[in-house]
């Protein structure tokens, strides 16, 4: 049975008018970087729970969590307007398969995220323990608007460290912004717009995927790799090239 615990807010960071960031702390179990909780509030004398990944690293004590403002939603504007020392609960235990773990040693790491997606990849790119079997590590960081972009800095940061080894692309949907692609990840794929930008290709010998993100975008993507890049999906019992997380 789901174990809940109490959580402290330590901090609501508002990076835009839709994004935001939740920082709080509590006892929960160690957990892998890449794994989500779930968090849980009450709502018109009901519980009401959400999954989201972790943003920060697993020795961290400051737990972060990025989050979309959906307007009219009933959970994310609750916890929106949360101050610091008010409470939630959260799961003891994390879950999820999205890790370092799961992934074979390989080439070329592609790490697709779009929007709050990002945040597992955060967690992953900060816990170095798994990441000695990539050579190289492609991040797609997808988003609508430059300034949605909000954990850029840090992924910058982390690339100091592994200097030209992370490759770092932004993609953006409805403004164009003379760094990034402008566009869909799946259509920019599809017109080889990020391999020639990039000047990294995709191939089942070297790469490996890890998609994160808007459900359709992962779907599309992954329906891509397949049928026009030769990948296939991954599984423990039977490796391959893709590796998604689903939680929805
Ligand atoms: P989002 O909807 O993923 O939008 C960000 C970018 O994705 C925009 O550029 C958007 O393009 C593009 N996009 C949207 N639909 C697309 C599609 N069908 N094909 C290709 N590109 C598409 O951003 P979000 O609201 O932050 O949502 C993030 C998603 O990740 C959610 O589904 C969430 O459940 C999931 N997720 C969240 C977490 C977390 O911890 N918060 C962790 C893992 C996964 P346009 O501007 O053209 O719409």
């Amino acid at each position: 049975m789901t174990e809940w615990i109490e959580a402290k807010i330590k901090k609501i960071k508002i990076w835009t008018v839709h994004l935001f960031s939740i920082i709080l702390e509590a006892p929960i179990l160690p957990f892998y970087a890449g794994q989500f909780a779930k968090l849980r509030i009450k709502h018109k004398k009901k519980y009401i729970n959400r999954v989201y990944s972790y943003v920060n690293e697993p020795k961290d004590k400051k737990l972060e969590f990025c989050i979309r403002l959906i307007p009219k939603g009933k959970m994310t504007n609750q916890l929106y307007h949360l101050l610091p020392g008010d409470s939630v609960l959260i799961t003891k235990q994390s879950n999820g398969f999205f890790t370092m773990f799961e992934i074979p040693k390989c080439k070329h790491l592609w790490m697709i995220a779009t929007g709050t997606a990002i945040g597992p990849f955060c967690s992953i790119l900060q816990d170095e323990s798994e990441l000695y079997k990539i050579k190289k590590i492609i991040i797609l960081y997808a988003v609508s608007y430059v300034t949605e972009l909000i954990y850029l800095p840090l992924i910058k940061k982390i690339k100091k460290k592994y200097k030209n080894r992370i490759i770092i692309q932004t993609i953006i949907s409805r403004e164009k912004h003379n760094k990034s692609i402008t566009g869909r990840i799946p259509i920019l794929l599809k017109n080889k717009k990020i391999e020639e930008k990039i000047k990294y290709f995709i191939n089942p010998n070297e790469t490996h995927i890890m998609l994160c993100g808007n459900p359709t975008m992962v779907k599309d993507t992954q329906h891509f790799l397949i049928k026009y890049k030769k990948l296939k999906k991954h599984f423990r019992r039977e490796p391959g090239n893709i590796s998604i997380e689903n939680y929805w």
